[in-house]
């Protein structure tokens, strides 16, 4: 099987220092894979380089088109949704404005309507807030506005960069559990950065372990999960 997306030897630099050391890492279409790691080790730059936020040099293949040299706009239209951390919702527009102006750029406008109603199933918190400013929305419901306005521009692949910061527990297994409808019904393929390598692990099929820039281990979530070294360093027992 040709992966989705396919990143070979990917270095990024801010200024004079290399956040990525030579990362190579591969998605198959419909996976759910997480990428683990410290803090600094390189998680979020490796979503940034995907969506040339970084400068970088290296391989990156989506669906077999190089992004390299394509602008972050680009890349989006060409079906990559990035959900940042710290959510990034427009504060003063109500939840449905939000979502409207996720598929801004989509040109299959007939089907937006339906689109929300979908989201509104996903997370039913949003329909009955849908009138309210995002701003005023708790963490966990701006962060389940964050990912429905994602997958608004109906992307291929989505890349979520610690969808759990921040939040109370229960919240984030709710999150975790819709991400997984979506991987699954919606067959949106989804790249999850975590620190809670715990639920991150329970969640995918397929993880990645980077230390200081490089993948130092790959493998099925399972397996991953009950290996000696991930387990002192990242589950903590
Ligand atoms: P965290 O879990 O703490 O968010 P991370 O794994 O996502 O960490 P990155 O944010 O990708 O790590 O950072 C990788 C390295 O790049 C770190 O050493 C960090 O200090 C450095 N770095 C990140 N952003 C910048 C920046 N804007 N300028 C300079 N160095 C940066």
């Amino acid at each position: 099987m040709t992966a989705m997306l396919n990143v070979r030897d990917l270095r990024a630099y801010y200024g004079q220092v290399q956040a990525l050391h030579g990362l190579s890492f591969a998605l198959n279409e419909g996976s759910l894979t997480t990428l683990l790691g410290a803090n600094g080790a390189g998680k979020t730059t490796t979503l940034r380089a995907i969506c040339n936020m970084v400068r970088s040099t290296g391989a990156i293949e989506f669906e077999g088109k190089p992004l390299s040299g394509k602008s972050t706009e680009n890349v989006v239209r060409l079906g990559i949704a990035h959900v940042p951390q710290g959510r990034g919702t427009f504060t003063t527009m109500t939840v449905e404005e939000n979502l409207q102006l996720g598929a801004i750029t989509r040109t299959d406008k007939k089907n937006i309507v339906a689109d929300i109603e979908r989201m509104y199933e996903h997370f039913p918190v949003l329909k009955e807030r849908h009138t309210q400013q995002a701003g005023t929305l708790s963490g966990g419901e701006q962060q389940m506005l964050a990912v429905a306005r994602a997958l608004m521009l109906r992307p291929r692949l989505m890349l979520l960069d610690e969808p759990s910061f921040g939040l109370a527990p229960l919240i984030v297994r709710d999150l975790f559990k819709i991400l997984g409808k979506i991987n699954r019904e919606d067959k949106v393929t989804i790249l999850v950065v975590e620190q809670n390598a715990q639920l991150a692990l329970e969640l995918a099929d397929q993880a990645y372990v980077i230390e200081t820039g490089k993948i130092v281990m790959s493998g099925n979530a399972k397996e991953i999960a009950s290996n000696e070294d991930v387990r002192k360093s990242y589950l903590g027992y």
